[in-house]
């Protein structure tokens, strides 16, 4: 059974990052408006998240750990609806296969919180232990493949991996504007967002001045979905697609179409053609996205490619026509 959830645990599991994105996804699933990431050597010694969400009961404490327990809904159609992103019920039981997990986690209806240890898929407290907690989830997460260490070999040195952690905080305190994000890493103070809603703030708070002061507002609408959020004025160009930023229903995602889209839209306003700033976010009909394109790879395709490109290309070019660049 170790050696399966081992294999398992690959597929979803690849370095510290992966640990973060599924933790924190579940975090803003469970209803969190506030979530605290912290790590310690690029998240392969620690990786600490605290949330204030619904909590786990203790009854169901074990069974999250199980593989394919899920609370939320699993239907494939469902992937990319906009309440729920987890969806296959394997973080949890992957991450307790290859690290030292510590949950410690409380519901409102209860009077204390409990305790939860589980190594490398093995319980060591057979029971949840009570113990005193805010309302909430803390996972700590320890020695990351400490069990497998030709996974461990794999992993690149702790200021890169930690590099990979700190652009996806950036994605998700984007793709989440209501949620407050904080990120510390080796004790330092990496992000902070106020959970306030204003992407704006956000913006400014990761990339600056130089980029925040020169945004154009975009506001777009199609019969399967809308599109809003900011793009650079031209002369903020940028050397890769890196700063082609995108949510779709709250997912990061690439998109070859989207991408396409914005950059010909751009080209028409200059001579040389350059990978634009934008931060967009697409809520979708969930009949438009191509489920069959496996969500962890990010790359999605659309079952209305010309509508989707007509989408993107119009908006940003209406918000980039009559502007002062
Ligand atoms: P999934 O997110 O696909 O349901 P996971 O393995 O990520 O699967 O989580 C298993 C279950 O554990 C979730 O369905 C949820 O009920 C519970 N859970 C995990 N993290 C949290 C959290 N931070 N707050 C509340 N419940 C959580
Ligand atoms: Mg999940």
């Amino acid at each position: 059974k170790n050696t399966i959830d081992k294999i398992a645990a690959g597929e979803v599991i690849e370095r510290p990052s992966s640990i973060v994105k599924e933790l924190v996804e579940n975090a803003i699933d469970a209803g969190s408006n506030a979530v605290t990431v912290e790590i310690k050597d690029g998240g392969t010694t620690l990786v600490r998240i605290t949330d204030n969400g619904e909590g786990i009961a203790p009854s169901e404490v074990k069974k999250a750990f199980m593989r394919h327990a899920t609370s939320k809904i699993t239907k494939a159609e469902d992937l990319f609806g906009i309440t729920s992103l987890g969806f296959r019920g394997e973080a949890l039981s992957s991450i307790a296969a290859v690290c030292q997990v510590e949950l410690i986690t409380k519901t409102a209806g209860e009077l204390t919180g409990v305790r939860y240890v589980i190594e490398g898929g093995e319980e060591k407290t057979p029971e949840p232990e009570e113990i005193g907690a805010p309302e909430g989830t803390t996972f700590k997460v320890r020695n990351v493949f400490y069990n497998t260490p030709v996974r461990r070999k794999f992993l690149k040195s702790p200021q890169t991996e930690a590099g990979y952690i700190n652009d996806l905080m950036e994605r998700l305190a984007l793709s989440h504007p209501e949620v407050s994000f904080k990120f510390i890493n080796n004790n330092q103070n990496r992000l902070h967002t106020s959970g306030n809603s204003n992407l704006k703030d956000i913006i400014y708070g990761i990339y600056g001045r130089e980029i925040t002061a020169n945004l154009v507002e975009v506001h777009g609408e199609a019969p399967f979905g809308t599109l809003t959020g900011y793009i650079g004025k031209p002369i903020i160009s940028r050397g890769n697609r890196n700063y082609e930023n995108y949510f779709i229903n709250g997912r990061y995602i690439r998109s070859s179409i989207i991408s396409k889209a914005i950059e010909d839209a751009y080209k028409n306003f200059m001579m040389q053609h350059k990978y634009p700033f934008t931060v967009l976010h697409f809520q979708l009909d969930g009949d438009l996205l191509d489920v069959n394109v496996h969500p962890t790879k990010m790359e999605l395709r659309f079952s209305d490619q010309e509508g989707m490109y007509r989408l993107v290309y119009e908006t940003v070019r209406n918000a980039l026509v009559g502007r002062e660049m």
